[in-house]
Formats: structure tokens, sequence, C-alpha cells
């Protein structure tokens, strides 16, 4: 059946393979900070806070799309911040999905409701990500769950089965790593979905210049909770949980933490992100002050070169909306064999 989403999800694969051969050289994976407000303020966050840029236009935006489009780029992260704060949305949503383009949304989904996913859901297919870290507001994190927001998802995809898909997003920190399970069994007996589980990541010094992370050092897992996590996560696919990352992810993850594994991370080649003010950023912790619309003229050699110059010299992370497109289109073989070997 050739319905929007198979054809979405091809043209993904696609470019994926595309990439590995090089019949282009754009990103694999674009993230875009919609806006930079938000309505919530979690501890470990810095998205939002002294921000004084203002947005672009989403007429801006759809033009960075159709660049992003051309250089052979079919995946799409529109995040913030919290996006649903902007009204035209949905309007950013329309033009991704009418290009075809695996369209991931991120929000906090304290502003979703009925009315506005009908209206997302009639552009076509796309990932709804909702980020919920705990059953009861902490205080690192008001991104609690919510039943009647689940019951409204449940509705929705109902009633448009391939239109939408949904990813949970959970931040683990210190804080909220014990209700990790019972709250991934109490989503999945309601809600048909996937979920990304990313523990928290803090910047190494105080006041330092990343974007997305503040200093919360006493949030951090330990290394033993981290790998005892990573058997949690093993055990959870067993019983039929679905991940956003494979198991290779959590057992490198592992290694990282341990300064047992290296990574190369390929931000500005693979994957980079734009600010809510068109400027590029190296992903979404480094930002640049170079403009898009100038960026994107140079040859993709130059722009690497010239991105990279802004990496921080103790520059780290381990996320894996950087780790997993990496190590598709840089190990393919690998990937494959790993996936039976990490099962
Ligand atoms: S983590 Fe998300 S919801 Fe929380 S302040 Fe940052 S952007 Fe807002
Ligand atoms: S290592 Fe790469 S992806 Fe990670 S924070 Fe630095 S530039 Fe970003």
């Amino acid at each position: 059946m050739n319905t929007i989403k198979n054809r979405i999800l091809r043209n993904l694969g696609i470019s994926y393979i595309n990439r590995i051969f090089k019949v282009i050289n754009g990103p694999t994976f674009v993230s875009i900070f919609f806006t930079r407000k938000c309505n919530f303020d979690c501890y470990y966050c810095a998205t939002s806070k002294g921000q004084i840029k203002s947005d672009i236009s989403v007429k801006q935006w759809k033009n960075i799309v159709n660049h992003l489009y051309n250089q052979g780029c079919r995946f799409i992260t529109i995040y913030g911040g919290e996006p649903t704060l902007r009204s035209d949305l949905g309007e950013l949503l329309k033009h991704c999905i009418n290009l075809n383009v695996f369209t991931h949304v991120v929000t906090n989904g304290a502003l979703l409701n009925e009315d506005l996913l009908e209206e997302f859901v009639s552009y076509g297919y796309f990932l709804l990500g909702i980020s919920i870290d705990c059953f009861k507001e902490s205080n690192s994190s008001p991104k609690k769950y919510r039943p009647e927001l689940i019951n409204i998802l449940q509705d929705i995809k109902k009633k448009n089965p391939e239109n939408i898909d949904y990813s949970i997003h959970i931040i683990n920190t210190k804080e909220n790593i014990k209700e990790l399970i019972p709250l991934i069994r109490t989503i999945k007996n309601k809600l048909n979905c996937r979920f990304s589980i990313d523990p928290v990541h803090s910047s190494k010094k105080p006041n330092e210049q990343y974007q997305y992370r503040s200093f919360c050092p006493e949030l951090l897992l330990k290394k033993e909770t981290i790998s005892r996590l990573r058997k949690v996560i093993q055990n959870l696919k067993r019983q039929g949980i679905q991940l956003m990352s494979p198991n290779s992810y959590y057992y490198y993850m592992d290694k990282w933490y341990q300064n047992k594994y290296f990574w190369k991370c390929d931000a500005g080649d693979l994957y980079y992100a734009i600010d809510n003010d068109g400027t590029v950023m190296l992903c979404e912790d480094v930002k640049t002050p170079i403009k898009f619309n100038d960026f994107i003229k140079l040859s993709h050699k130059t722009r690497v070169k010239k991105i990279n110059k802004f990496k921080f010299e103790y520059c780290d992370c381990f996320k894996p909306c950087y780790w997993n497109p990496t190590n598709f289109v840089k190990h393919p073989l690998r990937n494959y064999i790993y996936k039976y070997r990490f099962r």
C-alpha cells in the first residue's frame, strides 16, 4: 500500500543509502529550534534561559527546509523550546510533510489538545515526540505523566493510524531513575509508542557555552547506574517495549561512560542544528554565528571545515540523535551485524 507513511519512510531509507554511497553529501538529519521560548523551565535545560534572539518567520523556515530537501535531507526534527507555543507550527509541519520529509515534532505536550492534533494529522504522516520524565512534577522537571493527554493521543492514533506515530522521551536523572520502569509500563499499557531513554547530560563547567544543557552534576547518573540501565533496557526490549535507539547504542553508551569507547562526532557533516534566529549550530548544543543562508552557499567541504572551528575544546556528548545516524551511515554493515549481537 502506498500510504504517505510508507512513502516518507522509503524516502528516508533512500536518503540514508544515498549518503552511504556518497550520492549526496547533505546532512542525514537536521534539528531546528523553531523557537527557544518554553512554557516550562526544566532545571537541566538551558534552551530557553537567557535567550534574546527573536524567532525567524515560518516563511524563512520553509525556505530553509527547501534548501535542506534539495541537499537530500529527509529527516527533520522540529523542537525548541516548546514548538507548540508558535501558532504557525502547523504551517511548517504541513510544508515538511508535503515534501515527504520524515518530520519529528518534539513537545512537552502541555498545549496539545484534540483540535490541534486533528489539524496536524490532517497534513499526513509525522512522528510526535512527547517528553515525559516522571509521574509527578519533580524539582528538576515539570514534564509529568498526564493520563488525559495519553487518552487523547490514543484516540487520535485510533482514528488516524497511518498519519501519526508516537515517541515518548524520558530524560533520566538521579531523581527519576527509579520511576523509569513503572512509567514505561504505565504508558505502554495505554499507548502504542516507542521510547527514547536518554541519561541527562550536564555541561562540564557552570555558565559555559552549551546551548541545551545546564550545569547539574547532582542529577547525573553514576557509571554503575548506566551499566544497570543498559541491562534494564535490554530486558525491556525482550519484553516487546520498542525503543528509538538500537541496543548497540546503549552498549556503547555504557562503554563511553567508562571511557572505554571514543566516539568521533560528525556534527556539521552528517547532521547539524539550526537555531531560532536562523544561524547554524553544530548540534543542539554548540552555536555558531553563521547564517544558514550563507552556510548553504558554501561547498560541502568548506561547510564542514568552517563549522567545526566552533567545536569546544571539551566538547562531549553521547546523545542518540547524533550517534545513531552517524553509526548507521558510517558503519552500515557493522550496524546490521550488531543488530543480532546485541539482541
Ligand atoms: S527540557 Fe523541554 S520542556 Fe523543559 S525547559 Fe527545555 S525545552 Fe522546555
Ligand atoms: S561532541 Fe559533537 S554532537 Fe556532541 S556536543 Fe560536541 S559538537 Fe555537539
